[in-house]
């Protein structure tokens, strides 16, 4: 799941502070898993940032509403009204549902109120691990089920580096499994050691994000 988590309140009341009156928009989905946007975050930042807002001695209208989805433009049109109404618009979804709002309702102001930092996994409770990176190419079949890109701190596809610690950390972070060492066990494991023996194909990096902006296009689902 994508996740995001609160940018600090003093960031938040800056941005909030010109305004009389304000829709705080969360999202039921990731942001909810990881407790940053869904309807309780919602309704339990609502009454901070208006608390801390009074604070400063500005006196702000926060009105909450929480959809679905934000990455959906039928749930998105769910807030028309709503956002008609309010001066700007604080959303705690990851950085699409962000940029999904800023497009419908512009030239409404349109802020984040969350920092969307990685698509994970929860490894146990308060603790999500980085599983991928988008990287558009996935080479998952060809090291094991374990994403060198996003869980390499070099993203390295042949592995691993000089630096790996013989206790089975990274060079980078000792709290880390070297992802790579990883990966080799479970070669051995499965008797197919020698797969790993020539260098990786060349991955294709076109859709990776770095060479501008992702389009993704299905021809058979397109009209
Ligand atoms: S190889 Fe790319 S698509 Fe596959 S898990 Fe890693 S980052 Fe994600
Ligand atoms: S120690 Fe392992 S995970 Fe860390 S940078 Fe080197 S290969 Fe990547």
């Amino acid at each position: 799941m994508i996740f995001a988590e609160w940018k600090p309140i003093a960031e938040l009341i800056e941005k909030l502070k010109p305004y009389k009156k304000v829709l705080l928009a969360g999202c039921a989905t990731c942001v909810a898993e990881c407790a940053a946007g869904g309807e309780k975050e919602v309704e339990t930042l609502a009454p901070l940032l208006r608390m801390a807002l009074q604070k400063q001695g500005h006196t702000v209208e926060i009105v909450t509403a929480t959809l679905d989805k934000q990455c959906e433009w039928e749930f998105v049109e769910q807030l028309a009204e709503q956002a008609a109404e309010v001066d700007a618009i604080m959303s705690v979804a990851c950085g699409i549902g962000v940029q999904a709002l800023a497009e419908r309702f512009d030239p409404k102001p349109v802020y984040p109120g969350v920092n969307t930092s990685a698509l994970t996994i929860r490894e146990e409770a308060g603790l999500w691990a980085g599983r991928c990176a988008a990287c558009g190419d996935c080479v998952l079949g060809e090291t094991f089920g374990y994403c060198p890109i996003a869980r390499c701190a070099k993203s390295l596809l042949n592995g691993p580096c000089g630096g790996t610690r013989k206790s089975g950390k990274c060079e980078v972070n000792e709290d880390v499994d070297c992802i790579w060492n990883l990966i080799v066990e479970r070669a051995y494991e499965r008797g197919q050691i020698e797969s790993l023996a020539e260098p990786k194909r060349t991955k294709n990096w076109s859709n990776s994000g770095h060479g501008g902006p992702k389009r993704v296009i299905r021809e058979d689902l397109r009209q």
